[in-house]
């Protein structure tokens, strides 16, 4: 059996791993865009504090290709495919026939179209590259400003304060993390951000990043102008879906999957950050690493019958900066639709929500890592916790009391 995979990211490489495992005589060969071999993108953002170098933040050592027969071929596109001939074509010339193909394009960072965005010193963190150039060009920086308020923009805008620089935070909302945080949460996590260093402006947008080639500076479409010779634009991200296009693959956001993670051509699948399954897009490593797992057996699977499907578990995003225990699982419900049983305690907070049916729907807890486990733990079991509820809401409540809880069928 051969099996071509496109992209050498941790759904490519989980599912090239996942794939050898369940067939251990399938050829298996990855087209990797990027020259360096899978590394931990999550950890970036210490790259560009200078905490890490490069070779720290590697998943597997080279050998681990070999021994698993991997044939990885770095720096080197998957560029044309022919469903009719079964025959793919690399960015380097080489030609093969393949059986079954995963698409693992992943995404790129999104660039809002900024006037001024192709001034030196405008940065968007996808790549190791990025974030070494970041390093360097940091280093003789003093002022920062960061166009949106996510979790990779926060961690990157950490690690610019960790090397001395002056962050400013431009978020449009008028809370900080507006996606992982409640208006409480979102408040209180902003004055920390402050106490930290961060100069935080709510309800405000970029319009435009001004200097002569170098960025001197940010103006705002309130006309306030910050100084700065760093910007980092951190708005979201954009799938690849170049070759799926091309092949005239089902798009919406991202590539269509259907539970197996097959697209819409046969024998063709996707995974990770290229690929909408039936719950939608996340964009998170431990998603991408899961559906890699399952479209790496499928792509091997004897008969569709033996095929694996793919379930979504509630995702999950935890804030990686130092001194803030932040973390958001599942349907937080910022809009208070559903039914929230919030907790508070000084710089403390948590808040579950439940659904009209009573189930457990998603947790998020600010200042405090008491319960996460337990309540991770029981988002995957799916509990009502209904007779504790009186309780929940006390921010001392004991969390071993909720594994007590039957699982709903
Ligand atoms: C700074 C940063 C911090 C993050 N932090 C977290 C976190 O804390 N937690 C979390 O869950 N997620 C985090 N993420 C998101 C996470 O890294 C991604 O969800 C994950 O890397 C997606 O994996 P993937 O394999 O689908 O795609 P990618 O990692 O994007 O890999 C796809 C690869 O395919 C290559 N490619 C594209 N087209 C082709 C082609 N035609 N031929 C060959 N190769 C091709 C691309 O160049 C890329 O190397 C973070 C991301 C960033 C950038």
């Amino acid at each position: 059996m051969n099996i071509v995979i496109a992209g050498g990211g941790v759904a490519g490489i989980t599912a090239a791993e996942a794939a050898h495992l369940a067939d251990p005589r399938a050829n298996i060969t990855i087209f990797s865009q990027e020259r360096e071999a899978l590394y931990f993108r999550p950890r970036l953002p210490e790259i560009v504090s200078g905490k890490v170098t490069a070779d720290k933040i590697a998943v597997h050592p080279p050998e681990w290709y070999r021994e698993k027969k991997l044939e990885l071929r770095l720096g080197e596109s998957l560029a044309q495919v022919s469903l009719a001939d079964k025959e793919i074509r690399g960015s380097l010339g080489s030609r093969q026939t393949f059986d079954r193909l995963l698409l693992a394009t992943g995404a790129e960072s999104f660039r809002p179209p900024l006037p001024g965005a192709n001034l030196k010193g405008v940065f968007a963190i996808r790549r190791l590259n990025d974030a070494i150039n970041l390093f360097y060009e940091a280093g003789r920086a003093s002022e920062a400003v960061l166009v949106g308020s996510g979790l990779l923009g926060l961690e990157i805008g950490h690690a610019l304060t960790l090397k001395g620089l002056k962050v400013h935070v431009l978020e449009r909302s008028d809370r900080v993390l507006p996606r992982q945080t409640t208006p409480k949460s979102g408040a209180k996590l902003g004055e920390a951000l402050t106490k930290m260093g961060f100069s935080i402006h709510l309800r405000q947008e970029a319009d435009r990043a001004y200097g002569t080639e170098r960025l001197d500076g940010v103006t705002l479409k309130s006309g306030e102008g910050i100084p700065a010779q760093i910007l980092i634009l951190a708005t979201g991200i954009t799938p690849n879906l170049d070759l799926a296009k091309a092949l005239g693959i089902k798009t919406d956001r991202a590539i269509i999957v259907d539970e197996y993670l097959a697209t819409s051509a046969p024998e063709v699948y996707a995974a990770g950050d290229c690929a909408q399954t039936l719950d939608g897009f996340t964009g998170l490593w431990t998603v991408s690493r899961l559906q890699g797992l399952v479209a790496g057996a499928n792509l091997v699977a004897k008969d569709p019958g033996s095929r694996q499907v793919y379930k979504a578990q509630p995702p999950s995003s935890v804030l990686k900066v130092a001194g803030i225990d932040l973390i958001a699982a599942g349907n937080i419900d910022p809009d208070n639709k559903l039914l929230g049983l919030e907790a508070e305690d000084g710089g403390s907070y948590r808040k579950l929500v439940l659904n009209p049916d009573g189930l457990l729907v998603g947790f998020t807890s600010l200042g405090t890592t008491k319960g996460n486990l337990e309540l991770t733990g029981a988002l995957a079991r799916k509990i009502i916790p209904e007779s504790l509820r009186a309780d929940l809401g006390r921010i001392d409540f004991d969390f071993a009391r909720i594994k007590e809880l039957p699982p709903v069928n």
